[in-house]
Order: structure tokens, then C-alpha cells, then sequence
């Protein structure tokens, strides 16, 4: 993926707001699966005391040097930053890479993630707040493992969280009602609009932790369930 330039990018134009006039209009998010939905641009913010104890137990067990994936606002690496943690923050959003470095954070740029001309190596890559949607779609599974053997050095770990999006599918009785036969059920698509900024549609992927471990293991690595939230979210650990 290309970087996201000013002109397209709804999200890091509510984050730009919200930093430099302290408040921000509506970050709307269509999707063809959903009703019409709303950022909350605070929440983009928010401090480590805010964040849910999924993202509290990956920042805790970040250690070495590590990589924030999609880091937006720069939450999570100026809290990493806060605990003395040695952390590069990457993002393709040109708009929130200017917002981290004048909220402080050290190291950030505007690189994406698969951009192979990027070889640095880490101990331990985020991908925080459903972080598995930056794979994609089940396809994207491949190509995200193979960077992830580049980018991770021996020993080290991913902490991803996701949620299993089934309760959308939930019938009165309990059960599930799942179209077996079509796309994986946690895919959705999503285009944002904020202001008079219309970003392109993309793909972004929720997954259950079984699939997760599946494909993991498909690609030579081990995925542990490392804690769960309170609506069909989770913490998981990636290890080769
Ligand atoms: N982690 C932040 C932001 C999550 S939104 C938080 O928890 O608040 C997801 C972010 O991922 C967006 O800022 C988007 O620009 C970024 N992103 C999407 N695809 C990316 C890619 N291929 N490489 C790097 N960043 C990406």
C-alpha cells in the first residue's frame, strides 16, 4: 500500500484537528456490511490509564526494541516511550506521522509496513487496535508472515489484537448463523469521510483466534492466546 497523502486521508485530517485545536468534527465510516458508524477522534488518543487491558498487557510486555504497526496518533508508543521502552512508530499516514513527532514521539515515519526497502529488525512488532485488519483479508495472510520473518529478529514476538466478529451473526436462540460458503466472516470493507476528505475503500480483516493460529501455524509460526477482553476480543502472541 501506497503511502496516504493529505488530500485522502479523512483519518489523519481528524487526528491533525484534534491535536493542533484540541477537538475534531465526525469521522464517518461506511462500510457495506455495517449502518454508518463514527470514530470517536478522542479515543485516538487516549492515554495509557484509557486504553482497554488488552492493549495495557501488550504494552506491558513490549520489551527490546519495538515496532509500533499503524501507530496513528502515536498512542501507544509515546505510553512505551512514558516506560522507557526504546520504540519506532510506523505509519503510511503522512498527516498522523507529522501529528506523533509533534506530540513527541522520537521515532516515526511514514513508511508502510511492506515497503521492503524498510529492513530494520525488531523484538517485539504492535499491531494494536484490531491490528490484524492491516493483513487484509485471508490472502494477505501469506504475504504478512513472510514480512514478519524479515522484520522480527530471532526470538522475538508480535502481540496482535483482534476480535471474533460471530456475535454480529447471533440469533435469538444462541446459535450462529454463518454463510459458510461465502467471504470469512471478520472481512469487512471500510471507507472513511471526514470534512470534505474522501478516503479510498479497504479491505480490513477481524479474526478469531483459532483462524489466526491456524494460518500462523501454516507459516511457520505459534500463536498464543494471551488474554481476552470483554466483547470478543484478544490479546494473541505470534512467535516463530
Ligand atoms: N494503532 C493506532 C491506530 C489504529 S488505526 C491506535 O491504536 O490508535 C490503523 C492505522 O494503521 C492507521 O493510522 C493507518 O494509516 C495505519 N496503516 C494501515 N495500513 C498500514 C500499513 N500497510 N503500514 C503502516 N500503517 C498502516
Amino acid at each position: 500500500m501506497p503511502l496516504i497523502p493529505p488530500y485522502k486521508d479523512p483519518m489523519g485530517a481528524a487526528i491533525a484537528d484534534y491535536h493542533r485545536e484540541g477537538h475534531a468534527g465526525t469521522l464517518r465510516v461506511f462500510s457495506s456490511q455495517f449502518d454508518e458508524d463514527e470514530i470517536p477522534v478522542e479515543q485516538l488518543f487516549r492515554t495509557i490509564h484509557e486504553m482497554s487491558v488488552i492493549e495495557q498487557r501488550a504494552l506491558a510486555l513490549a520489551r527490546g526494541k519495538v515496532l509500533d504497526v499503524g501507530a496513528g496518533s502515536g498512542c501507544h508508543a509515546l505510553a512505551l516511550q512514558a516506560m522507557g521502552k526504546e520504540v519506532t512508530a510506523i505509519d503510511i499516514s503522512e498527516l498522523s506521522v507529522e501529528v506523533m513527532r509533534e506530540r513527541g514521539v522520537e521515532n516515526a515515519y511514514a513508511i508502510d509496513l511492506y515497503d521492503e526497502h524498510f529492513v530494520e529488525q525488531y523484538d517485539t512488532i504492535l499491531m494494536l487496535m484490531n491490528g490484524s485488519g492491516i493483513i487484509g483479508n485471508l490472502e494477505g495472510m501469506e504475504r504478512f508472515f513472510f514480512r514478519m520473518k524479515q522484520l522480527l529478529k530471532y526470538g522475538g514476538c508480535i502481540y496482535m489484537d483482534s476480535s471474533d466478529l460471530k456475535y454480529l451473526f447471533e440469533e435469538e436462540d444462541g446459535s450462529f448463523l454463518i454463510d459458510v460458503s461465502g467471504d470469512y466472516y471478520g472481512l469487512v470493507d471500510f471507507r472513511m469521510q471526514y470534512k470534505g476528505i474522501r478516503g479510498d475503500a479497504f479491505e480490513w480483516l477481524y479474526i478469531d483466534f483459532d483462524t489466526l493460529a491456524y494460518y500462523a501455524g501454516q507459516y511457520g509460526f505459534r500463536a498464543e492466546l494471551v488474554c481476552q477482553g470483554s466483547h470478543y476480543d484478544y490479546l494473541a502472541a505470534l512467535k516463530l
